[in-house]
């Protein structure tokens, strides 16, 4: 066993007050087998040699929505005209891409994803390219494997080649979960994306899909027209076979089916109160993506509205095509500056605990707690030690930060997983 202590312990929960002079102690394989008052940790665990840290610890952060496949797109799509001008610059630049440096850029991400201090993961892909990477890497993963395709034909295809994919893999990474995903509402034929959330539902796993993420996506549901729609025509020979619902997506997705507690809704920018109340109602889980719907939308999502009706959300970082790092926690740093009502315990804990419950880790990391074996953060702070040590971590982006405590998950059985 080893003890670590530090000038201030931030357990991550978004409830618990920061514990001055505080430690953990560590047991081989960096579960947490106390933490308290480090005068007192030093006295019941006498034979323990604590390290001391001028530092702020936390939990390891969770980047619970990304995309590592496309990041070899970091810089070259431009944003700030709505979703439809991106996703189609996103498209063409997309068709240049060179397979080596797709790879490349994975690697570099993935690295990035560490320093940052990063131990779990949401990944969406469409590809499978990324789980042998990640599944080596001391990080705990949910791999979502993306489905798209509007008209019925095209979605089942679509479908059996990631069905395909996966099952031609012989073994898979202790450290990663798998599961299909829809896309969102208006790219995916209604038929398979019903499918898909159902039988995630039954084996028991969590699937994702981005929802009402911009006011094209609204359009299109409501009426078929708008944005999007004039770039499906663009772009799409064959005529559509689904006629749109005449309701926004939040709505459309619980006739659906798809709005229970086994699904991770992502982005909810362009959601509505009465919209986010439902999402609630249904125990649906919330990933925000600010820096993303920023970079597209230059919107940010409606914050207040998603905490006054109860939804703890997590923050992901969505792709390196529309964000400019991989990095959690300047998301809830955006958050801070344009949110300065939101607590700074609350922000904090959508990069851990939040994180952590969204996706399905939480009996594992996310909290410092008893137990758990979060990974543990030290943001170092010199010769003197912040009054605030949640303000310190959200104001100083430059305060370095190293990971103090990095579990193998791969020596950790992952609980299955609860719904609940
Ligand atoms: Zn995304």
């Amino acid at each position: 066993m080893r003890g670590l202590a530090a000038s201030w312990v931030i357990t991550g929960d978004g409830e618990t007050p920061p514990l001055r002079d505080g430690a953990v102690v560590l047991d081989e394989s960096e579960r947490i087998v106390a933490v308290g008052p480090a005068a007192a940790l030093r006295r019941d665990f006498a034979a323990v040699s604590f390290r001391d840290l001028s530092a702020v610890l936390m939990p390891g952060l969770v980047n619970a929505h990304t995309h590592l496949e496309l990041s070899a797109l970091r810089g070259q799509v431009p944003g700030g005209q709505g979703f439809v001008p991106w996703v189609d610059r996103l498209v063409s630049v997309r068709a240049q891409a060179r397979p080596q440096a797709d790879a490349e850029a994975i690697e570099a991400a993935i690295s990035e994803l560490l320093a940052a201090g990063v131990v779990a993961v949401g990944d969406v892909c469409n590809r499978l390219e990324v789980v042998d990477t990640l599944g080596a890497l001391p990080l705990l993963g949910c791999v979502f494997h993306e489905v798209f395709g509007m008209r019925k034909d095209t979605a089942e295809v679509m479908l059996g080649m990631a069905q395909k994919e996966r099952a031609s893999r012989e073994t898979w990474p202790s450290n990663l979960r798998y599961s299909l995903a829809p896309h969102t509402p208006y790219t995916l034929h209604p038929d398979v994306l019903r499918g898909i959330v159902a039988q995630a539902r039954q084996s028991g796993a969590r699937t994702s899909l981005h929802l009402a993420e911009h006011a094209a996506e609204r359009a299109f549901l409501h009426d078929g027209g708008g944005p999007f729609a004039e770039w499906v025509v663009k772009r799409q020979a064959s005529a559509l076979d689904w006629r749109a619902p005449g309701c926004d997506s939040v709505r459309y997705a619980d006739q659906l089916s798809a709005l229970g507690s086994h699904v991770i809704a992502v982005h909810l920018c362009d959601a509505r109160a009465d919209e986010l109340s439902l999402v609630a109602e249904r125990g649906a889980k919330v990933v925000l993506c600010p820096r993303s719907n920023l970079h597209i939308e230059v919107k940010l999502p409606p914050l207040l509205d998603i905490l006054r009706v109860g939804i703890k959300p997590a923050l992901g970082t969505d792709s390196l095509a529309s964000n400019s790092s991989l990095d959690p926690l300047a998301e809830a740093r955006a958050l801070h500056k344009r949110f300065p009502t939101v607590a700074p315990s609350l922000l904090l804990a959508m990069t851990t605990s939040f994180g952590a419950d969204v996706l399905g880790f939480s009996q594992v990391v996310g909290r410092i707690q008893v137990g758990l074996c979060p990974g543990i953060l030290a943001f170092e702070h010199g010769a003197s030690v912040p009054a605030d040590p949640e303000r310190f971590i959200l104001d100083n982006e430059r305060a370095s930060r190293n990971l103090v405590s990095q579990p193998a998950f791969q020596r950790i059985s992952l609980p299955s997983e609860v719904h609940a």
